[in-house]
């Protein structure tokens, strides 16, 4: 992807700096070029042969952690052909386990970052990734949905496209209106990202409506673009290792090619426990899914509150290459608990049929589902905010990449891009002297 080449950076005593990987479009390409330098250059000192100087010029990363931050991290870090990446984590691609929480995310793009922070920067630059999978890489399992979010304030019925949204006043103060605010603002920071973006006109919104919006997203099949990003990462040289860490210096042991110059700690709710980093601020919030089948005629549909409770949430979301459709859900801070709870299961369902009459043919009926799976994953909440920043450690340099909560996805690739920038900084000769 275009956004993400980098120029090659060679020495440029030798008279090549002005080579650029765009020159280069596949390795063999690379490998001929360099290898004629070193016929030309034979005779010289191997220090200036081109082939030799990139091989002195990888340093090894190990990013610790598979999920969508991990993976995202090592496939942009592994574009800039700058370093010998190495991924060890306990949990891959094609995992599903309480551990893990990638695959059990809807996913979608649906920004819940509050204007001019770092976060919100980071899913506008997000947007433009996705959008560019979704329209040029749809074997990524990216593709484009209409979504449409309403926000309820009060407590009545009202109709956006076709979606019936039930409110009740109370909704405005749960946790998940609080979550949702920049969302359901009728003026959101990301308006002019999203394509399409519109305010719902009054005449269109019901009695005691506060603000509906309408805008095109993406949802993400993750069970596709989890094995996707992996495989963008082994074309671009990484390596891929098994690994359940004690303690974050234990990645020092996994460098694929000698000493380990940097960790990309990219473990998720893992933080929490992992020795050398152990963040107390890391807590999960439990998200209960449905997977079924059916489908709601291509939308994607957001509630801001339920009638069940401040940890309870409605929406609806159709996977790209029928994946089918996920159905949600619950935000439970401090929740742990990996079992389905089938009461919760039986509300999430009941509140997706009244919401979205067309995932049953408009019979309403929780029975006329037809499930593919139930689901519970731990979102990896940081209070404060997702942690991506360099930190010096007694044994060297980490760049950290996690605590995403509930946005993992749709920050991905601004969080994997400051991470590219970060390990540039640090690797540098002056940082990496400090
Ligand atoms: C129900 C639900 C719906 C969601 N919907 C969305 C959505 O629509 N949009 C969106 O953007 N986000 C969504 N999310 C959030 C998103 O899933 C997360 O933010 C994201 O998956 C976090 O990714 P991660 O790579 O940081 O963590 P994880 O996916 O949990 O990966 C952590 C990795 O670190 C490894 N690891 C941890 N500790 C260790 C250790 N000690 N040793 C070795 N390896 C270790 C694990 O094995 C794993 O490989 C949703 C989440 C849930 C649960």
């Amino acid at each position: 992807m275009a956004y993400t080449r980098q120029p090659l950076e060679l020495s440029s005593e030798k008279g090549i700096s002005s080579l650029s990987f765009a020159d280069f479009e596949d390795d063999f390409a690379l490998s001929l070029v360099c290898s004629s330098f070193f016929c030309f250059d034979r005779l010289s000192n191997l220090a200036y042969n081109p082939w030799f100087i990139v091989q002195m010029a990888q340093k090894n990363i190990v990013v610790v952690g598979a999920g969508v931050a991990g993976l995202t991290s090592a496939y942009l870090l592994s574009q800039t052909r700058q370093y010998n990446i190495t991924v060890a984590a306990k949990h891959m691609p094609g995992d599903y386990d309480i551990e893990y929480a990638s695959p059990w995310a809807g996913a979608n793009y649906m920004p819940v970052s509050i204007r001019d922070t770092k976060a919100a920067d980071w899913d506008r630059d997000t947007w433009y990734a996705l959008e560019d999978l979704a329209r040029n890489h749809p074997e990524s399992g990216v593709h484009f949905q209409g979504a449409s979010v309403s926000n309820q304030m009060t407590c009545r019925l009202t109709i956006f496209r076709e979606c019936e949204i039930l409110s009740r006043d109370k909704d405005s103060q749960s946790a998940t209106a609080e979550w949702f605010a920049e969302l359901l603002s009728p003026s959101p920071w990301f308006k002019h990202v999203v394509p399409d973006f519109r305010i719902l006109p009054t005449d269109k919104l019901g009695p005691g409506i506060q603000s509906g919006t309408i805008f095109t997203s993406v949802c993400i099949n993750t069970a596709i673009y989890l094995p996707w990003l992996l495989s963008q990462c082994v074309k671009g040289g990484v390596t891929f290792k098994r690994a359940s860490l004690e303690d974050l210096t234990d990645a020092l042991a996994f460098g694929s090619q000698g000493k380990v110059e940097l960790v990309v700690n990219c473990t998720g709710l893992g933080a929490s426990k992992l020795g050398g980093v152990r963040d107390t601020a890391v807590v999960p919030a439990r998200g209960q899914i449905v997977l079924v089948r059916n489908e709601n005629g291509g939308k994607m549909v957001n509630l801001s509150g339920t009638d069940d409770g401040d940890q309870e949430a409605c929406y609806v979301m159709t996977r790209a290459v029928a994946g089918g459709t996920v159905i949600g859900g619950s935000y439970q801070k401090g929740d742990w608990n990996p079992e389905v709870d089938h009461e919760l299961a039986h509300r999430i369902m009941r509140r997706a049929v009244k919401a979205c009459p067309d995932l049953t043919g408009g019979s309403g009926k929780v029975e006329d589902l037809d499930v593919i799976r139930h689901g519970v994953g731990l979102r990896p909440v940081r209070d404060g905010g997702a942690r991506v920043e360099r930190e010096r450690i007694s044994s060297g340099w980490v760049v950290h990449n996690y605590g995403h909560g509930g946005a993992g996805y749709q920050s991905s690739y601004g969080c994997a891009q400051e991470v590219v920038r970060l390990v540039k900084e640090v690797t540098s000769a002056n940082v990496s002297k400090l």
